[in-house]
Parts: C-alpha cells; structure tokens; sequence
C-alpha cells in the first residue's frame, strides 16, 4: 500500500505517523523490509499465542472437570477447593481473553448479529457470574428498563462481564455496583457500569483500554490475577460494532465506564 511518485515514495496508511513521510531510494527498500519483517513477527507472535492459549485450554477444562466431583464429594464450602476453582476460573479467563485478542488481531471474529433485549442479557450474565461466585448476584444493581439492539450477543456479553467483573474486583467492599442502559438519541443506547471503588487517575484512563495494561500503582491490582487483556478485548469488541468505551470519574468516588452502541446493525461489522 505505497504510493509511487517520481520524486520519492509517500508511505501511506501503515501507520498514521508515517503519513505524508516523503522517502527516496534505498530508505524506500528499508522502510518496506522493515514492515515486513515486522508484519511476519506479528503473524508468528499471534499464532504463538493461539496454540499456547489452546494448549492451555485443554488441561484446565480437564482441571474444572475434577473439581465439580471434588465439590460433590467435599462440598461447594470447602475452602481449598474455593480457592482452586477461583484460581482455576481467573486462568480460563485470562486464556480466553488472549485466544479472543489473537483471534481478531487475525481477523477470524466471526459476528452473528441478533435482536438483543438488554434486560434478558444481563440476567443471564448474572446466573452465570453467580455460577462463579455465589455473592456477586446480590452486589449489582440492574436497570429497569430495557433496550433492543442489533449485535453479536457473544461479544456484548463478553464486554459487560469484563465490565462487571472488574467493578465487582475494585468496588469499596460495603458498596454495590450500578448497571444502567439508556436510549442515547435515536440511534444509540448507552450502557453503564457504576462502583464506588479506587477509581482511575487521569493519565491512565487512555492506556488502561490498551493490551497488557494494569495499573500496578494500585494496591488491589496486586491481589488480583489478571494480565491486564480485559479492557482491552472490550474496546475491541465494541469498536467491532462500530460503538465507543470510555471511563470517567463517579462523583461520588470511583468509576463509570461507558458503552455505546448503535441499536441497529449497519452492513458488515
Ligand atoms: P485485568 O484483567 O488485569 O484486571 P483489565 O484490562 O480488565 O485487566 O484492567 C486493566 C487495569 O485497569 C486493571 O489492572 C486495574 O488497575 C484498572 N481497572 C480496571 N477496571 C477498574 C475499576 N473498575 N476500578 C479501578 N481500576 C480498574
């Protein structure tokens, strides 16, 4: 994708920095070598991860399957299980998210775009955060009203549980987190996840949506697992549906982040 004129070369489009640099020559052969050895390390570091994450996969499927007839046999109480399975959960999770960034760096995300009732969404997303955690059903607050939109319901549900997990991490202990959807305008909704947790300074609120960002300054980050995808694969998943993430401060201490979306699918995603 260059674009040939007879004094030099302009580069366009590899990287919006490189825009309008004019090159002649040599630099020309160097520049195109450089970004193909740089695209072919990109390709080779994705499938990289693809086949670990997959390999990955398998033994901990396998683990989960022990623990359900551990639990059977000792009972959901025990604390040594407990501690196993959410270990064993944060492990699926952050190899999911990684099978997830692979799979769209390669552009082999595949959307099925339905009609989404927002309300029926999120109570399934509670029975299943409530399957992982018994507690956390009874520390969100659902909307009440509800919003139809037009996406890949695997996709949204992955952005909000993502959302509600990370709410749920960083929330103050004695505080509930907030969900609200709204029609924004004709053509948007906009959802939020509210907590009353360590909010987010200024100067990370960009970078924290960037892949393996955390922001380790915070004491509660070092308690959690986590390999700082989580954001990052929803940005993702919403710029798919052509919407927008962004975080801001809850007055009241702690954090908003916001989704918006289009309610309705306009051609290929
Ligand atoms: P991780 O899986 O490591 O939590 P994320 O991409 O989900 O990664 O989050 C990146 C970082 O952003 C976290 O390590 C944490 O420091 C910060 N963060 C995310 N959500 C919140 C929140 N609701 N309140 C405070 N900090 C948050």
């Amino acid at each position: 994708m260059h674009k040939l004129s007879k004094q030099g070369t302009t580069l366009t489009k590899f990287n919006p920095v490189m825009d309008d640099i004019e090159l002649k020559g040599d630099d020309v052969k160097d520049v195109l070598n450089d970004y193909e050895r740089l695209k072919r390390l990109e390709e080779v570091k994705t499938n990289f991860l693809i086949v670990t994450a997959h390999e990955l996969r398998t033994p901990l499927t396998i683990i989960k399957g022990y623990l359900e007839i551990l639990k059977e046999r000792n009972g959901e109480d025990d604390r040594v299980i407990r501690a196993i399975d959410d270990n064993t959960n944060n492990m699926i999770a952050i190899v999911d998210d990684i099978v997830t960034i692979a799979n769209m760096d390669l552009g082999m995300i595949e959307l099925k775009v339905e009609s989404i009732s927002t309300l029926d969404m999120l109570d399934d997303l509670i029975d299943r955060l409530e399957e992982i955690n018994e507690i956390w059903g009874d520390k969100i607050i659902l909307p009440t009203d509800d919003q139809i939109l037009e996406a890949d319901r695997r996709s949204i549900e992955k952005v909000m549980t993502n959302l509600i997990i990370n709410a749920l991490k960083y929330n103050a202990p004695d505080r509930k987190i907030e969900i609200n959807v709204d029609s924004d305008g004709h053509d948007y909704i906009l959802i939020s996840v509210k907590d009353w947790g360590t909010g987010i300074p200024d100067e990370v609120k960009e970078i924290i949506f960037d892949d393996f960002i955390q922001f380790v300054d915070s004491p509660l980050t070092r308690d959690y697992v986590g390999m700082g995808l989580g954001l990052s694969v929803a940005k993702r998943l919403v710029k798919l549906h052509n919407g927008e993430m962004w975080v801001t401060d809850n007055p009241e201490g702690g954090s908003i982040f916001y989704v918006r979306l289009p309610k309705h699918h306009a051609g290929d995603f």
